[in-house]
């Protein structure tokens, strides 16, 4: 087995663990079972490598899972959705996730799917939505997160922030980075989020 597939498969038992011992992750989307890993080509390697050492600090419980994120930040197919006329160019830079499972993802399913997202500081996501449905776990750091024109929230480390299908949603980073473990469910799975 090559090393980059062993350090996908042990990010996916920390995520495994982590969705397992969370009611609102597992209550959202179990683990599927219908994972098929297939070979990916790395991409954004500049902004996988400006991750190195880079993640913010993680608590106990999540410790592992940050350690196994850092263990493919090279070999992950990192993406940015958005483009730099969208967001700007330091959004672009300082962002980007992969998909761990689902449709597109590392693992192949067609049950629900997992990404793990970074934002670095001073960061604003603008309102977006998507069709899919959605759970967000911060990971490591924290950042605020709004719905529709109502105050943010300040989601720290193992707490979830779920959405609802088309529901507009932003998320702000301040003084932290942000890593998020992301599940998305239903109804346009395969698709993805636009700006509003
Ligand atoms: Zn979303």
């Amino acid at each position: 087995m090559s090393e980059p597939r062993r350090n996908f498969d042990k990010l996916l038992v920390e995520v495994s663990k982590i969705v397992a011992r969370t009611p609102a992750l597992q209550t959202f989307a179990p683990v599927p079972d219908d994972l098929e890993f297939v070979p990916r080509e790395p991409a954004r390697e500049v902004f996988a490598n400006s991750l190195q050492g880079k993640l913010p600090p993680a608590i106990a419980p999540l410790q592992a899972l940050v350690t196994a994120t850092e263990a493919v930040l090279e070999s992950a197919q990192w993406r940015a959705t958005y483009t730099k006329e969208e967001l700007g160019q330091d959004f672009i830079d300082r962002y980007g996730y992969f998909e761990l499972y689902g449709p597109e993802g590392h693992y192949i399913s067609h049950q629900s799917r997992a990404f793990l997202g970074y934002w670095g500081a001073g960061l604003h996501y603008p309102s977006h939505c998507h069709l899919a449905e959605e759970i967000y776990c911060v990971a490591a750091g924290q950042a605020l997160f709004g719905v529709d024109d109502a105050d943010g929230q300040v989601i720290e480390a193992g707490h979830t922030r779920q959405h609802s299908s088309n529901q507009s949603h932003w998320m702000t980073t301040e003084d932290s980075a942000v890593l998020c473990l992301v599940l998305w469910r239903g109804p346009g799975l395969a698709g993805s989020a636009t700006l509003e």
